[in-house]
């Protein structure tokens, strides 16, 4: 049984602060400076480039990418950290790609974070005409997979409305037309369970910095099929993923038969020490027991709110298990109504155009922090005190 007090502990949040942003940056694990330090001043500073050898740099991203990997389902080997969650998508899309070379459509959904079909728009231009990003609704997408359909490419949970698609479906049914699926788990790792190898996804990627607790900016991972590894294309062809770096040879060839071909250049490694001592909370978590404790704080949250907030109105699905982690709210006056909860050290975030979004993260949130932030909800809402001026002042995140 996961023990969410110890956990808990095991965060530096600041006094008084209610954080239900945890979903778009987790917040700092008291050991997160004596790892940096211990980096600056044990490895980098006594060791210098000798630290690729005897400080594992060089392996870390298949090391750290095996310690993921126990989060998310995946076996040893499958999984390599680095570089940003855009630049993995699109070699996870472009791999894709090359993997069904007789087909031009990469489906995706309305709902999916910009920048994932941003990455994917940038790749289609890079190729011969033809080629095709179609986006349809995602309760549409089921049926919009069919044989013309090369790559799937989704995010499992909504970044806005929490509304989670239902993985295993969607993969039976591209695997039985041939296509293949890259899965975002941006708002899935670290947040429900999931089960790579057990659901048979073909590659899947996400980050570090919001479930998962690595800072602002900690790298990306991107997993690939057993399966595939033999054969995947690596499309961003960098001396990482080389078969011998070493050699400094003057041609390109994928290390053979393992993950690390999907790597690229190199990583930042300062992240990873971050990254190693965040990934430390999750010894002894279940997150099936992150997920029971999930499911009962977001019902509290919602039935305190629907009963208490008059004019604010839930997104997403009533159902828990088709929802993800976090819980958005749509308000009319839904900025600067945030920026007042902020003020009070209730924090949230807003994604436009009227959203407010909380993170419901059990590692370091509890029934107080919700009914603390339902109590200042309420009374914002009662003052009106949305209408200040100065919480009507957009900033440039938001
Ligand atoms: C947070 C998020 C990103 C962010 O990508 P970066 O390259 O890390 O800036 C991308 N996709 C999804 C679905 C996200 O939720």
């Amino acid at each position: 049984m996961s023990d969410f007090t110890k956990t808990r502990a095991m965060f530096d949040i600041p006094e008084g602060m209610t954080y239900l942003n945890g979903n778009s940056l987790g917040p700092m694990p008291k050991a997160s400076p004596e790892a940096m330090m211990n980096f600056l001043n044990n490895e980098w500073r006594t060791e210098l480039i000798k630290g690729w050898n005897t400080k594992g740099w060089f392996m870390q991203p298949n090391t750290l990418g095996d310690r993921i990997g126990k989060l998310v389902g995946a076996p040893e080997g499958t999984i390599v950290v680095s570089d940003t969650l855009s630049i993995k998508v699109f070699q996870a899309v472009g791999a894709g790609l090359a993997l069904v070379p007789d087909r031009k459509v990469v489906l995706s959904d309305t709902g999916n974070f910009p920048t994932d079909l941003y990455m994917v728009q940038g790749l289609l231009k890079l190729k011969e005409d033809g080629f095709e990003l179609r986006t349809v609704a995602p309760e549409a997408v089921i049926d919009a997979i069919t044989d013309e359909v090369a790559v799937i490419t989704l995010t499992e949970v909504d970044y806005r409305t929490g509304r989670k698609h239902d993985m295993k479906a969607i993969i039976d049914k591209a695997h039985s037309v041939g296509a293949v699926v890259v899965w975002d788990l941006a708002h899935s790792a670290g947040a429900i369970p999931v089960d790579l190898a057990g659901t048979d996804v073909d590659f899947a990627v996400g980050c570090t910095y919001k479930f998962l607790n690595a800072g602002p900016g900690g790298p990306a991972f991107i997993y690939v099929a057993p399966r595939l590894i033999e054969t995947v294309e690596p499309v961003l062809s960098g001396w990482y993923g080389h078969e011998a770096p070493f050699a400094f040879d003057t041609d390109y060839r994928p290390m053979p038969g393992k993950i690390d071909r999907m790597r690229i250049g190199t990583p930042s490694i300062a992240s990873f020490a971050i990254l190693e001592a965040a990934l430390d909370v999750w010894e002894g978590v279940d997150l099936n027991d992150v997920r029971t404790r999930s499911i009962e704080l977001m019902e509290l949250f919602i039935k305190e709110v629907e009963a208490r907030c008059p004019g604010v109105t839930l997104t997403g699905p009533r159902d828990m298990n088709e929802r993800g982690s976090h819980v958005s709210f749509k308000f009319e006056h839904g900025y600067p109504c945030m920026q007042a909860l902020i003020s009070r050290k209730v924090i949230g975030d807003f994604r436009a155009p009227d959203m407010m979004r909380f993170g419901i993260t059990p590692l370091f949130v509890d029934e107080a922090d919700i009914l603390r932030a339902v109590d200042e909800l309420e009374d914002i809402l009662k003052t009106e005190a949305y209408k200040e001026e100065r919480f009507n002042i957009r900033s440039a995140v938001t």
